[in-house]
């Protein structure tokens, strides 16, 4: 049972330094910091990226952009479940690589503010059928394609998925092959916009597909 809390609390330290989790959730990851040294140095490690996050907030909300209400929270924690999994997979233990990497993210949330303004010389997404696995019944998807050169995007936007839980995302090519699109973390009732962006190219596209912590299917595409 701990082994199983560790896991899923592990997933939620990104929302719990930035004050996301509600006082319940909040509640079980601090009972569980009491017991996990490794939980602890993780929160350590993420506290000056959240406070770096607050601080590029303050600057940006100078910049003639309105930000939608709540892409900040999202990003934030899009940009921490990923300086987690970094740090967890030891591409990268230094936190000013981390900043990098967070500010990055902040940039390209901007990008992404002013493509959902649909600014003229923003591309159009080829918009494709989504399905959602029907037990989930409080989730909602759509999601569009842009084709690159050096890859296909897909624009994911859902809503429903488990707030705090981490997601994974794979472009289906030819054959078995599957292309990391990468990861972002569920935000409960609140509407995520996702930039999923892999390595295949638009014409051997055939499909994406999310997955949840366990590899099982919750929203797949086939184009
Ligand atoms: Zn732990």
């Amino acid at each position: 049972m701990i082994q199983d809390s560790h896991s899923q609390l592990r997933e939620s330290l990104g929302a719990y330094v930035l004050g996301q989790l509600d006082p319940a959730e909040t509640d079980m990851v601090r009972a569980h910091l009491d017991t996990c040294a490794d939980c602890r140095a993780e929160v350590t490690e993420l506290s000056p990226v959240a406070a770096a996050l607050a601080g590029a907030k303050q600057t940006s909300s100078q910049g003639p952009d309105e930000v939608p209400a709540g892409l900040h929270a999202r990003m934030d924690t899009a940009i921490l479940a990923e300086a987690g999994r970094r740090r967890r997979s030891r591409i990268s233990r230094s936190v000013g690589a981390l900043l990098v990497a967070a500010s990055i993210a902040v940039l390209i949330g901007f990008g992404l503010t002013s493509l959902l303004d649909r600014t003229p010389d923003a591309p159009v997404p080829e918009v494709v059928a989504v399905s959602v696995d029907p037990q989930l019944d409080a989730v909602t998807a759509s999601a569009g394609l842009i084709a690159h050169t050096w890859g296909t995007e897909v624009k994911l936007q859902t809503s429903g998925l488990d707030a705090g839980a981490s997601y994974s995302a794979v472009v289906l090519g030819a054959g078995d092959l599957e292309f990391p699109a990468g990861t972002f973390t569920g935000t409960g009732a609140n509407t995520i916009n996702c930039n999923l962006q892999a390595s295949v190219l638009r014409a051997d596209a055939r499909g994406f597909q999310i997955l949840d912590q366990r590899g099982e299917v919750v929203i797949s595409s086939e184009f």
